[in-house]
């Protein structure tokens, strides 16, 4: 049978807005060594702003930012949603046929007639097209019409006010902090450094986090590894960590599903909360 101070913890945690998913998880949480969070959603807002649009080969920036919105017309991507607002205006429909979303790369679209690739350079380099390395802090969507590049677009998002704070609380507690991400090394390096996060691998695709999850699990000895995300294309890696921990509110229902404690609201400040109420309820029922 469950010890009855197990519901106390798990009520207590409730009222903080931390669903805990089962008496195992509270006992786990006791045990983590190591949080590792996804970036986007989870660390930043994940509400993207285009701040510049660079052209090549005598392209103009309304071109590139014309092709770009219609490729991603269809696309949930935060990124997305940054790139129809720059544009500005609707899109129609007539002119879109056949549109790819590759996971951790982009979009491929056929529009007017011609293929259009909107994406990082994974995508680029998957498609064999010449493109520039950019030394930039933000995202990056390059675009390219019929094989030819037309230039990229810069996107920047901003860390959530409390995403330091819970880098600080939990570094506090002698533990070690990762940040994975799908994105380029300098918007990584950019927000690992304003963070003061221990450890971040970039360029990911979601199996890569799976891999990292799993050698850090490998390396913590014992100790417990929880995962923190969005659930944006990163559900399996909330399945695979000792202990997955969606963001409720932003988060996609299946993360939600799979997860083993999850944060009513998209504060990552809540995880060393869940931990210090985890510990308390250890207290009480030992
Ligand atoms: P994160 O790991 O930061 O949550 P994702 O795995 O969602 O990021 O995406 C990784 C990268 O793939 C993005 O930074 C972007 O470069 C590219 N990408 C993904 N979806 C799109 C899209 N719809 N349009 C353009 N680029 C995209
Ligand atoms: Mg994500």
């Amino acid at each position: 049978s469950i010890p009855l101070g197990y519901f106390g913890g798990i009520g207590s945690a409730s009222r903080k807005g931390i669903l805990v998913k089962g008496s195992n998880f509270l006992d786990a949480l006791t045990q983590v060594k190591t949080v590792v969070f996804d970036k986007t959603g989870t660390l930043t807002k994940g509400e993207f702003i285009v701040s510049e649009v660079v052209t090549s080969n005598g392209f103009t920036k309304e071109e590139i930012l014309e092709y770009a919105a219609y490729a991603e017309t269809n696309s949930n991507h935060p990124v997305a949603k940054s790139i129809s607002d720059a544009f500005g205006k609707d899109t129609d429909s007539k002119r879109i046929k056949q549109v790819d979303e590759i996971s951790g790369h982009g979009i491929k679209a056929v529009i007017d007639g011609k293929t259009v690739l909107a994406g990082n350079d994974k995508l680029l380099h998957k498609e064999n097209i010449e493109h520039p390395v950019c030394n930039v802090e933000g995202t990056v969507v390059h675009v390219a019409i019929d094989k030819v590049y037309m230039g990229y677009i810069i996107i920047s998002d901003t860390l959530k006010d409390d995403a330091i704070e819970a880098i600080e609380k939990l570094k506090a507690k002698n533990i070690q902090t990762v940040m994975l991400t799908g994105d380029n090394q300098f918007a990584a390096a950019a927000f690992a450094k304003k963070l003061g996060i221990d450890k971040y691998f970039y360029e990911l695709l979601p199996e890569d986090k799976v891999k990292h999850i799993e050698t850090l699990m490998e390396e913590s000895k014992g100790g417990k590894v929880a995962f923190v995300g969005d659930g944006i294309n990163d559900a399996p890696v909330i399945a695979r960590a000792d202990i997955g921990i969606a963001m409720g509110a932003l988060g996609s229902d299946a993360a939600i599903e799979t997860a083993d404690v999850v944060l009513m609201t998209d504060s990552p400040s809540k995880v060393s909360i869940a931990i210090d109420v985890a510990k308390r309820t250890r207290k009480i029922v030992w």
